[in-house]
Protein backbone atom coordinates (compact mmCIF):
# COMPACT_ATOMS: atom_id res chain seq x y z
CA UNK A 1 0.00 0.00 0.00
CA UNK A 2 1.22 3.17 -1.19
CA UNK A 3 1.88 5.99 1.53
CA UNK A 4 0.30 9.34 1.58
CA UNK A 5 3.74 10.86 0.24
CA UNK A 6 3.99 8.48 -2.80
CA UNK A 7 0.55 8.73 -3.89
CA UNK A 8 0.73 12.66 -3.67
CA UNK A 9 4.67 12.11 -5.54
CA UNK A 10 2.95 9.43 -8.44
CA UNK A 11 0.00 11.66 -9.11
CA UNK A 12 -0.12 14.91 -7.69
CA UNK A 13 3.25 16.48 -7.98
CA UNK A 14 3.92 18.24 -11.48
CA UNK A 15 0.10 18.58 -12.75
CA UNK A 16 -0.62 21.20 -15.07
CA UNK A 17 1.51 23.77 -17.20
CA UNK A 18 4.66 24.89 -16.45
CA UNK A 19 5.21 27.99 -15.07
CA UNK A 20 7.85 30.58 -14.85
CA UNK A 21 6.10 32.25 -12.24
CA UNK A 22 6.61 29.34 -9.78
CA UNK A 23 9.48 29.99 -7.71
CA UNK A 24 9.43 26.88 -5.30
CA UNK A 25 6.82 24.01 -6.77
CA UNK A 26 4.76 21.37 -4.77
CA UNK A 27 6.80 19.73 -2.16
CA UNK A 28 8.04 22.30 0.06
CA UNK A 29 6.09 24.02 3.17
CA UNK A 30 4.91 26.49 0.94
CA UNK A 31 4.94 27.20 -2.66
CA UNK A 32 6.78 30.48 -3.81
CA UNK A 33 5.10 31.87 -6.89
CA UNK A 34 5.47 35.69 -8.47
CA UNK A 35 3.01 38.22 -8.82
CA UNK A 36 3.46 40.50 -11.15
CA UNK A 37 4.08 43.88 -9.99
CA UNK A 38 1.09 45.86 -9.81
CA UNK A 39 -1.47 43.09 -10.62
CA UNK A 40 -4.26 41.99 -8.44
CA UNK A 41 -4.06 38.59 -6.97
CA UNK A 42 -7.90 36.93 -7.37
CA UNK A 43 -8.67 34.22 -5.14
CA UNK A 44 -11.30 31.61 -4.84
CA UNK A 45 -12.32 28.55 -3.28
CA UNK A 46 -14.97 25.49 -4.05
CA UNK A 47 -15.43 21.84 -2.64
CA UNK A 48 -17.05 19.40 -4.07
CA UNK A 49 -18.33 16.54 -1.39
CA UNK A 50 -19.30 12.98 -2.83
CA UNK A 51 -23.43 12.57 -3.09
CA UNK A 52 -23.71 16.09 -2.52
CA UNK A 53 -21.82 17.87 -5.33
CA UNK A 54 -21.63 14.82 -7.20
CA UNK A 55 -22.19 10.83 -7.23
CA UNK A 56 -19.78 9.01 -5.69
CA UNK A 57 -19.34 6.33 -8.49
CA UNK A 58 -19.01 8.99 -10.76
CA UNK A 59 -16.09 9.15 -13.40
CA UNK A 60 -13.15 10.31 -11.81
CA UNK A 61 -11.67 11.58 -14.82
CA UNK A 62 -14.75 13.92 -15.34
CA UNK A 63 -14.53 14.93 -11.55
CA UNK A 64 -10.65 15.97 -12.44
CA UNK A 65 -11.91 17.93 -14.85
CA UNK A 66 -14.70 19.23 -13.34
CA UNK A 67 -13.40 20.46 -9.05
CA UNK A 68 -11.46 22.48 -11.55
CA UNK A 69 -13.53 23.85 -13.82
CA UNK A 70 -16.01 25.12 -10.98
CA UNK A 71 -12.75 27.27 -9.65
CA UNK A 72 -11.90 28.61 -13.17
CA UNK A 73 -15.54 29.80 -13.65
CA UNK A 74 -15.04 32.24 -10.69
CA UNK A 75 -11.64 33.26 -12.53
CA UNK A 76 -13.76 33.71 -15.26
CA UNK A 77 -16.41 35.81 -13.72
CA UNK A 78 -14.20 37.89 -12.20
CA UNK A 79 -12.38 38.51 -15.32
CA UNK A 80 -9.20 36.89 -14.03
CA UNK A 81 -6.42 34.56 -15.91
CA UNK A 82 -5.54 31.55 -14.07
CA UNK A 83 -2.14 30.76 -12.70
CA UNK A 84 -2.07 28.48 -10.05
CA UNK A 85 -4.37 26.18 -7.77
CA UNK A 86 -4.04 24.16 -4.86
CA UNK A 87 -5.87 20.92 -3.82
CA UNK A 88 -7.17 19.90 -0.50
CA UNK A 89 -7.90 16.10 -1.09
CA UNK A 90 -9.96 13.93 1.36
CA UNK A 91 -9.74 10.34 0.06
CA UNK A 92 -11.89 7.39 1.69
CA UNK A 93 -9.18 4.73 0.14
CA UNK A 94 -5.93 4.60 -2.20
CA UNK A 95 -7.33 3.26 -5.05
CA UNK A 96 -4.38 4.27 -7.10
CA UNK A 97 -6.56 4.04 -10.81
CA UNK A 98 -9.36 6.15 -9.46
CA UNK A 99 -6.54 8.61 -8.39
CA UNK A 100 -4.95 8.59 -11.61
CA UNK A 101 -7.74 9.06 -13.82
CA UNK A 102 -9.20 11.72 -11.55
CA UNK A 103 -4.92 13.22 -12.06
CA UNK A 104 -5.73 13.16 -15.76
CA UNK A 105 -9.15 15.09 -16.24
CA UNK A 106 -7.32 17.41 -13.83
CA UNK A 107 -4.01 18.17 -15.78
CA UNK A 108 -6.10 17.87 -19.10
CA UNK A 109 -7.95 21.21 -18.17
CA UNK A 110 -5.05 22.33 -16.14
CA UNK A 111 -3.01 22.19 -19.13
CA UNK A 112 -5.76 23.70 -21.39
CA UNK A 113 -5.41 26.90 -19.86
CA UNK A 114 -1.89 26.91 -18.40
CA UNK A 115 -2.44 26.50 -14.53
CA UNK A 116 -0.07 25.05 -12.39
CA UNK A 117 -1.09 22.76 -9.12
CA UNK A 118 1.81 23.97 -6.91
CA UNK A 119 0.47 22.10 -3.67
CA UNK A 120 -2.18 20.74 -1.54
CA UNK A 121 -2.84 18.42 1.15
CA UNK A 122 -4.12 15.06 1.18
CA UNK A 123 -6.19 13.37 3.70
CA UNK A 124 -8.22 10.11 4.36
CA UNK A 125 -11.81 10.65 4.99
CA UNK A 126 -15.12 10.61 3.12
CA UNK A 127 -14.64 11.61 -0.45
CA UNK A 128 -14.14 15.37 -0.91
CA UNK A 129 -12.01 18.09 -2.86
CA UNK A 130 -11.15 21.47 -2.33
CA UNK A 131 -9.78 23.75 -4.56
CA UNK A 132 -8.47 27.20 -4.16
CA UNK A 133 -7.95 28.83 -7.46
CA UNK A 134 -5.40 31.90 -7.61
CA UNK A 135 -5.75 34.19 -10.87
CA UNK A 136 -4.16 37.67 -11.86
CA UNK A 137 -5.74 40.70 -13.29
CA UNK A 138 -3.49 43.26 -14.86
CA UNK A 139 -2.32 46.49 -12.98
CA UNK A 140 -4.08 48.55 -15.99
CA UNK A 141 -7.09 46.46 -16.32
CA UNK A 142 -10.59 46.56 -14.42
CA UNK A 143 -11.81 43.46 -12.67
CA UNK A 144 -15.41 42.37 -13.08
CA UNK A 145 -17.58 42.37 -9.65
CA UNK A 146 -20.98 41.61 -8.88
CA UNK A 147 -21.95 45.53 -8.48
CA UNK A 148 -21.28 48.06 -10.82
CA UNK A 149 -24.92 46.71 -12.95
CA UNK A 150 -26.96 50.36 -14.19
CA UNK A 151 -30.01 50.45 -14.76
CA UNK A 152 -30.76 50.65 -18.72
CA UNK A 153 -27.87 47.81 -18.72
CA UNK A 154 -28.31 44.59 -20.70
CA UNK A 155 -28.36 41.17 -19.11
CA UNK A 156 -26.24 38.77 -21.14
CA UNK A 157 -25.87 35.08 -20.56
CA UNK A 158 -23.30 32.97 -22.53
CA UNK A 159 -24.06 29.08 -23.50
CA UNK A 160 -26.72 28.07 -23.13
CA UNK A 161 -29.19 27.31 -19.45
CA UNK A 162 -30.50 24.23 -17.75
CA UNK A 163 -28.43 21.33 -19.47
CA UNK A 164 -26.85 20.22 -16.18
CA UNK A 165 -29.82 20.02 -14.56
CA UNK A 166 -31.81 17.99 -16.93
CA UNK A 167 -29.01 15.58 -17.43
CA UNK A 168 -29.34 15.71 -13.44
CA UNK A 169 -32.54 15.34 -13.43
CA UNK A 170 -31.96 12.32 -15.93
CA UNK A 171 -29.47 10.91 -14.00
CA UNK A 172 -31.35 11.07 -10.71
CA UNK A 173 -34.85 9.46 -12.85
CA UNK A 174 -32.36 6.42 -13.88
CA UNK A 175 -32.33 7.27 -17.39
CA UNK A 176 -28.65 7.60 -19.90
CA UNK A 177 -28.40 11.41 -20.49
CA UNK A 178 -27.44 11.88 -24.27
CA UNK A 179 -23.37 12.40 -23.83
CA UNK A 180 -23.63 15.79 -25.17
CA UNK A 181 -25.72 16.93 -22.47
CA UNK A 182 -23.93 14.48 -19.79
CA UNK A 183 -20.72 16.23 -20.22
CA UNK A 184 -22.66 19.78 -19.82
CA UNK A 185 -23.42 18.22 -16.06
CA UNK A 186 -20.02 16.32 -15.85
CA UNK A 187 -17.30 18.82 -17.70
CA UNK A 188 -18.17 22.20 -18.02
CA UNK A 189 -16.31 24.66 -19.57
CA UNK A 190 -15.06 27.54 -17.49
CA UNK A 191 -15.31 30.92 -20.17
CA UNK A 192 -12.24 32.01 -19.03
CA UNK A 193 -11.22 33.48 -22.62
CA UNK A 194 -15.10 35.34 -22.15
CA UNK A 195 -14.34 36.57 -18.99
CA UNK A 196 -11.05 38.49 -19.99
CA UNK A 197 -12.74 39.93 -22.81
CA UNK A 198 -15.42 41.65 -20.64
CA UNK A 199 -13.31 43.84 -18.99
CA UNK A 200 -13.73 47.03 -20.63
CA UNK A 201 -17.24 45.93 -21.62
CA UNK A 202 -19.12 44.69 -18.82
CA UNK A 203 -20.54 46.60 -15.67
CA UNK A 204 -20.75 43.31 -13.64
CA UNK A 205 -20.72 39.84 -13.98
CA UNK A 206 -21.31 36.50 -12.37
CA UNK A 207 -20.99 33.03 -12.90
CA UNK A 208 -24.04 30.50 -12.84
CA UNK A 209 -23.07 27.96 -10.25
CA UNK A 210 -26.72 28.33 -8.72
CA UNK A 211 -28.92 28.76 -11.05
CA UNK A 212 -30.03 31.89 -13.43
CA UNK A 213 -32.77 33.48 -11.48
CA UNK A 214 -30.60 33.31 -7.63
CA UNK A 215 -27.02 34.17 -8.94
CA UNK A 216 -28.47 37.36 -11.03
CA UNK A 217 -30.59 37.86 -8.03
CA UNK A 218 -26.71 38.37 -6.08
CA UNK A 219 -25.86 40.54 -9.43
CA UNK A 220 -28.69 42.79 -9.21
CA UNK A 221 -28.65 43.02 -5.04
CA UNK A 222 -24.46 43.96 -5.25
CA UNK A 223 -26.11 46.20 -7.36
CA UNK A 224 -28.92 47.64 -6.23
CA UNK A 225 -31.07 47.19 -8.92
CA UNK A 226 -34.03 45.23 -10.03
CA UNK A 227 -34.53 43.58 -13.60
CA UNK A 228 -36.73 42.13 -15.99
CA UNK A 229 -36.21 39.16 -17.68
CA UNK A 230 -37.60 37.89 -20.96
CA UNK A 231 -38.58 33.78 -21.01
CA UNK A 232 -38.74 33.81 -24.87
CA UNK A 233 -35.00 34.73 -25.12
CA UNK A 234 -33.53 32.28 -22.53
CA UNK A 235 -31.04 30.56 -24.50
CA UNK A 236 -31.94 27.06 -24.46
CA UNK A 237 -30.33 23.41 -26.09
CA UNK A 238 -32.94 21.28 -28.06
CA UNK A 239 -32.68 19.05 -25.47
CA UNK A 240 -33.97 21.68 -22.36
CA UNK A 241 -36.29 23.38 -25.41
CA UNK A 242 -37.76 19.76 -25.81
CA UNK A 243 -38.66 19.01 -22.40
CA UNK A 244 -39.71 22.57 -21.99
CA UNK A 245 -42.31 22.12 -24.67
CA UNK A 246 -43.56 18.66 -23.07
CA UNK A 247 -43.67 19.77 -19.46
CA UNK A 248 -44.22 23.66 -19.89
CA UNK A 249 -41.57 23.86 -16.65
CA UNK A 250 -39.14 26.31 -16.86
CA UNK A 251 -36.97 25.47 -13.72
CA UNK A 252 -34.17 23.69 -15.31
CA UNK A 253 -33.23 27.32 -17.16
CA UNK A 254 -34.46 29.38 -14.62
CA UNK A 255 -32.81 27.57 -11.58
CA UNK A 256 -31.06 24.54 -12.59
CA UNK A 257 -27.57 24.54 -11.06
CA UNK A 258 -24.37 24.30 -12.42
CA UNK A 259 -24.57 25.59 -15.94
CA UNK A 260 -21.04 27.55 -15.34
CA UNK A 261 -21.77 30.32 -17.88
CA UNK A 262 -21.41 33.71 -17.33
CA UNK A 263 -24.32 36.31 -16.82
CA UNK A 264 -23.57 40.08 -17.00
CA UNK A 265 -24.40 43.31 -17.62
CA UNK A 266 -23.61 45.46 -20.69
CA UNK A 267 -24.23 49.11 -21.01
CA UNK A 268 -26.08 49.90 -24.04
CA UNK A 269 -23.91 51.90 -25.50
CA UNK A 270 -21.30 48.42 -25.52
CA UNK A 271 -24.15 46.54 -27.00
CA UNK A 272 -22.84 46.31 -30.61
CA UNK A 273 -19.89 44.57 -29.68
CA UNK A 274 -21.36 41.54 -28.22
CA UNK A 275 -21.98 39.73 -31.57
CA UNK A 276 -18.52 40.28 -33.05
CA UNK A 277 -17.22 38.75 -29.44
CA UNK A 278 -19.52 36.14 -29.43
CA UNK A 279 -18.43 35.04 -33.24
CA UNK A 280 -14.65 35.71 -32.12
CA UNK A 281 -14.62 33.20 -29.02
CA UNK A 282 -17.20 30.76 -30.53
CA UNK A 283 -19.24 31.18 -27.87
CA UNK A 284 -23.35 31.83 -27.71
CA UNK A 285 -24.00 35.26 -25.92
CA UNK A 286 -27.50 36.19 -25.68
CA UNK A 287 -29.09 39.21 -24.00
CA UNK A 288 -32.03 38.24 -21.66
CA UNK A 289 -33.32 41.26 -20.06
CA UNK A 290 -32.92 44.39 -18.97
CA UNK A 291 -31.45 46.39 -15.67
CA UNK A 292 -33.87 48.76 -13.92
CA UNK A 293 -34.39 50.97 -10.63
CA UNK A 294 -36.58 47.92 -9.31
CA UNK A 295 -35.45 46.47 -6.72
CA UNK A 296 -36.72 43.27 -7.74
CA UNK A 297 -36.20 40.63 -10.25
CA UNK A 298 -39.45 39.73 -12.53
CA UNK A 299 -39.62 37.34 -15.73
CA UNK A 300 -41.98 37.82 -18.15
CA UNK A 301 -43.73 34.26 -19.82
CA UNK A 302 -43.87 33.79 -23.82
CA UNK A 303 -46.79 35.85 -23.77
CA UNK A 304 -45.72 38.69 -22.26
CA UNK A 305 -47.14 38.00 -18.66
CA UNK A 306 -45.50 38.51 -15.59
CA UNK A 307 -44.67 35.32 -13.74
CA UNK A 308 -43.49 34.41 -10.03
CA UNK A 309 -39.52 32.82 -10.89
CA UNK A 310 -38.22 30.38 -8.99
CA UNK A 311 -35.36 30.35 -6.85
CA UNK A 312 -32.08 28.19 -6.87
CA UNK A 313 -30.01 25.76 -5.16
CA UNK A 314 -29.07 26.69 -1.69
CA UNK A 315 -27.58 24.18 0.77
CA UNK A 316 -28.98 24.10 4.15
CA UNK A 317 -32.72 24.66 2.81
CA UNK A 318 -34.90 21.64 2.47
CA UNK A 319 -31.71 19.77 2.05
CA UNK A 320 -32.01 16.50 0.76
CA UNK A 321 -29.19 13.50 0.47
CA UNK A 322 -28.56 13.02 -3.12
CA UNK A 323 -26.96 15.39 -5.09
CA UNK A 324 -29.00 18.03 -6.65
CA UNK A 325 -31.73 18.42 -4.12
CA UNK A 326 -33.53 21.75 -4.57
CA UNK A 327 -35.32 24.43 -2.59
CA UNK A 328 -38.46 25.95 -3.86
CA UNK A 329 -37.73 29.68 -2.45
CA UNK A 330 -39.12 32.31 -5.05
CA UNK A 331 -38.52 35.82 -4.83
CA UNK A 332 -35.22 37.76 -4.19
CA UNK A 333 -33.00 41.06 -3.74
P1 LIG B 1 3.12 19.73 5.43
O1 LIG B 1 3.09 18.62 6.44
O2 LIG B 1 4.37 20.56 5.47
O3 LIG B 1 1.88 20.56 5.43
P2 LIG B 1 2.30 17.81 3.53
O4 LIG B 1 2.92 16.56 4.05
O5 LIG B 1 0.87 18.06 3.80
O6 LIG B 1 3.19 19.03 3.99
O7 LIG B 1 2.53 17.88 1.95
C1 LIG B 1 3.79 17.66 1.40
C2 LIG B 1 3.90 18.38 0.09
O8 LIG B 1 2.99 17.80 -0.83
C3 LIG B 1 3.54 19.86 0.19
O9 LIG B 1 4.39 20.60 -0.67
C4 LIG B 1 2.13 19.91 -0.33
O10 LIG B 1 1.83 21.15 -0.93
C5 LIG B 1 2.10 18.77 -1.33
N1 LIG B 1 0.75 18.18 -1.44
C6 LIG B 1 0.07 17.52 -0.49
N2 LIG B 1 -1.14 17.13 -0.93
C7 LIG B 1 -1.22 17.60 -2.19
C8 LIG B 1 -2.25 17.56 -3.17
N3 LIG B 1 -3.44 16.99 -2.93
N4 LIG B 1 -2.00 18.13 -4.36
C9 LIG B 1 -0.82 18.74 -4.59
N5 LIG B 1 0.19 18.80 -3.74
C10 LIG B 1 0.00 18.25 -2.53
MG1 LIG C 1 5.28 21.73 6.61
Amino acid sequence: MPSEFALIRNYLTGLGASRDDVLVDSGDDCALVQVPAGASLALTMDTLVAGVHFFADVDPYTLGHKALAVNLSDLAAMGAEPAWVTLALTLPNDDQSWLAAFAAGFANLANAHGVRLIGGDTTQGPLSITIQAHGLIPADQHPLCRHGAQPGDLIVVSGTLGDAALALRQLLAQQIPDPWLRQRLEQPTPRIALGQALRPLASAAIDLSDGLVSDLGHLLTASGCGAEINLARLPLSAAVAAEISTSNDWQLPLAGGDDYELCFTVPPEHAGRLESLAAQLGCQLTVIGTVDESKTLRGRDLDGELITLPGGYEHFVASGSQPGARCSTTTLV
